[in-house]
């Protein structure tokens, strides 16, 4: 006799982006597009801010239930180069002093880095203009999808994804920005009573990746989970990641990343276990919590 089939359990996408950085949904669309894509539950991630949370909050569609978080820009300095990593940070009190004094600073870094890509491209002729990119962020954090928007409207590239390789924002105009030391940024969210996870840990094809002895030291100093069902880790990847997250008494996290029509990937491309996310819920003692419409 054929089983019948399992009564689907909550779905439940802990990684989104919307216009407060580099999504192209506003806060809005993005917790409507989140409910109508049939998920339970939706994290808003945006890179360093939290100025998505109000807007997302004031739209909450009925039986969404919407985690604020936001996605940190960390650096690793362990080897030179130093390595750029992203961390997830749940349910953190946005009012934190030093947390959201981090986070300012990097915003402004952000600006900083970008105007100086758009000099770059310009010093070779390349017509893109800083105020257009500026505009296009709308407000938001700026970021390199931004500039890749005026690359494609200038006609130079086809796709983001093209204006991400090495002739572009990957190689030739890539600049690091003002980023947080990963501890730094570990402690700084548990102290502002959020959950850290590690994004994307594998993902190879953004550059160079850390060594699982990092991320054991990581897991030491406070870090909850690692992102391990992600569009930019293969299967093998995100294998490599559960063992790990296994052996360091880890959570693990699957998720979208979705950015809108700044990457293909859709909304519940990827969920996370209903344990898994009842426990970071555990875990947070930010002044925020969940919040249901
Ligand atoms: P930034 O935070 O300004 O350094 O820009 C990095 C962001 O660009 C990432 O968070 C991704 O959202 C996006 N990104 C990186 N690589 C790609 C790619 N190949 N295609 C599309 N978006 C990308
Ligand atoms: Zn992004
Ligand atoms: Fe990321
Ligand atoms: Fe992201």
């Amino acid at each position: 006799m054929r089983t019948p089939p399992a009564r689907p359990g909550p779905r439940i996408d802990l990684h989104a982006h919307s216009t407060a950085s580099d999504g192209t949904l506003t806060p809005a669309e993005l917790v409507r597009a989140a409910a109508g894509a049939g998920l339970d539950v939706l994290a808003i991630t945006d890179h360093d801010t939290t100025a998505g949370w109000a807007p997302a909050l004031a739209a909450l569609p009925r039986g969404l239930s919407l985690v604020r978080g936001a996605e940190i820009s960390c650096i690793w300095a362990g080897v030179t180069p130093a390595v750029s990593l992203h961390l997830l940070a749940y349910l953190f009190d946005p009012d934190d002093p030093a947390l959201a004094a981090e986070l300012t600073r990097m915003r402004a870094g952000r600006e900083v880095r970008a105007e100086r890509i758009v000099d770059l491209l310009r010093a070779d002729g390349i017509e893109v203009s800083w105020a257009e990119v500026l505009a296009g962020a709308g407000g938001g954090a700026v970021g390199r999808p931004h500039i890749a928007a005026a690359l494609i409207r200038a006609g130079l590239v086809a796709t983001t994804n093209e204006a991400f390789g090495p002739r572009w924002l990957g190689e030739r105009y890539r600049i690091m920005k003002e980023d947080l030391d990963v501890f730094r940024a570990v402690e700084l969210v548990r102290a502002a009573g959020g959950v850290p996870v590690f994004a994307h840990p594998r993902a190879s094809r953004r550059g160079p990746t850390v060594p699982d002895e990092l991320i054991a030291a990581l897991a030491g100093a406070g870090l909850a989970g690692l992102e391990a069902d992600h569009e930019d880790h293969s299967p093998a990847e995100r294998a490599h990641v559960r063992g790990l997250a296994a052996d360091l008494g880890l959570l693990v996290t699957g998720s979208s990343d979705f950015h809108g029509t700044h990457k293909t990937v859709r909304l519940g491309a990827f969920t996370t276990d209903p344990q898994a996310y009842e426990r970071i819920v555990a875990e947070s003692s930010g002044v925020t919590g969940v919040a249901t419409g």
